[in-house]
This record gives structure tokens, sequence and C-alpha cells, in this order.
């Protein structure tokens, strides 16, 4: 939703000590999933706008290291015109912001009809745009789903090798922070955004085995973000995750 609220002092105070009890480091954030920076409806940019900054100053009270954010969509007008308008939009919503540690993270897409930022290019492109506007630090993302059915194939050793070298190449594998872990309803290059439990898609177990203990990928932050009917089916995601990076 567009509205959200204000972190409770208290609250925010409970959640720090409850992150170094738990040793959750570091904490990443998603930004709502209405925003579009790169609409150039007025009203949708507005609201996208005022929506991002306060996720950037929520990042920076709670004490996030990363805010992940989707580069939008270009709905209406070309794709280079839909990126300088996310860059303008993201530096607007930026303007005044102090960092205090927070990073920005573009994250990959599924590359479903006019969405940005399927392409390692494009994310490169949107950060060197960014870097003239703004000051935010920036760094990326990338989601396992995403980037199979975008058309890289990491479910073999190959393809997965070849998407790390491209990723290193176009975007610089230490500017890859966070990585989300998802197994994929849909077909390599299907573009269809649909996530699934870890070995129950076209990814499959022998594959995350090799994501997860990828050298230059190891020391990733990996998050799941898989669908969770309940507590069991999360419990057996991370236990596959923990049993397949040893
Ligand atoms: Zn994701």
């Amino acid at each position: 939703m567009w509205r959200a609220g204000t972190p409770d002092a208290a609250d925010v105070r409970r959640m720090r000590s409850a992150r170094e009890r738990l040793d959750v480091n570091p904490l990443v954030i998603h930004g709502n999933y209405l925003a579009n920076l790169a609409s150039i409806d007025p009203d949708i940019r507005a609201k996208s706008i005022r929506s991002f900054r306060g996720e950037l100053d929520r990042a920076a009270t709670i004490g996030a290291e990363y805010l992940v954010l989707h580069p939008g969509n270009h709905k209406d007008q070309p794709l280079q015109q839909g990126i300088a308008a996310f860059v303008l939009g993201l530096a607007e919503a930026a303007d005044g912001f102090v960092p205090q540690g927070v990073t920005v993270l573009l994250e990959n897409t599924a590359g479903s009809l006019h969405q940005i930022g399927s392409k390692f290019e494009e994310l490169r492109m949107i950060r060197d745009l960014a870097a003239r506007e703004t000051s935010l630090p920036l760094g990326y993302c990338l989601d396992t789903c995403h980037l199979l059915v975008a058309g890289f194939n990491v479910a073999t050793s190959d393809g997965l090798r070849r998407t790390v070298e491209d990723a290193d190449r176009l975007l610089g594998l230490d500017l890859v922070k966070v990585i989300h872990s998802n197994d994929s309803k849909g077909a390599l290059g299907s573009h269809l955004d649909r996530h699934e439990n870890i070995g129950k898609g076209y990814i499959g177990e022998e594959a995350f085995g090799r994501i997860l203990t990828h050298p230059g990928l190891r020391d990733k932050a990996f998050i799941l973000e898989t669908p969770v009917e309940d507590d069991a089916v999360a419990r057996a995601d991370i236990g596959a995750l923990k049993r397949l990076s040893c």
C-alpha cells in the first residue's frame, strides 16, 4: 500500500537488540511494490517519489544496511526514457537524504512486459546515470528466479559460470550485496515472475548448491522470498539452503 507509518522508537530499540541477539547482519528491507519511479504519469510519479523517500527515511531510522528497489516499468515510453525517468525520480526522492549507512540495491527483474532491469546492462546504466544526479549509494541485488526467467541459465553449472562472469564484468561482483534465493515456477527465458520453494522449481536443489557455494557468491547475504503457507514450509526452505551451502 502507499501509506506507511513512522517506526516507533521503542520498536526500533527492540529490533536492534533482537538483531544483535540473533546475529541478523546485514538488515535488508524491500521497497513497496506499487512505487514506479520510472512512471511519467504525474500522480503515480509523485506518489512513488514520496513513498520511496519514506522508505529511505525508515531504512535509516531502523538501521537497515540495504533497501532493495525494483527499477520500475517504462509503460507508455521507450526504455531509455523510462531509465532516465527512474534515475531522476530516484535523485528527487533522495534529495537532502543523509544515507547513514543505507545503500539502495537495484534488483534485477523478470523482464515481463515493460519491466526495466532484467538485463545487467540496464542496471549498470541506471547506476552510472544516477551517480551524476545523486550521491545516494547504489549497489545490486540479484534474484535467482528473475535471472532464470530473464534468460540467465543459473540452473546449469556452465550457465551459472557465465552469469557470474557477466555480473562481474557488467556490474562488479563487489557491488552485488544480496541474493534473493528463490526457485522458479517459470522456465528459462519465460519472463514469468513466480517464485517457487527451493528444489521444487526449474532451478532445482543441485543448482542451488552450486549458487550458494560459488566462490564469487558465497559471502553474499542470501534471502528467501519463496511462497510460505506455514512455518514448516519456511523451515524446509531455510533447511535446504543451510544443507546445500555446506
Ligand atoms: Zn526478489
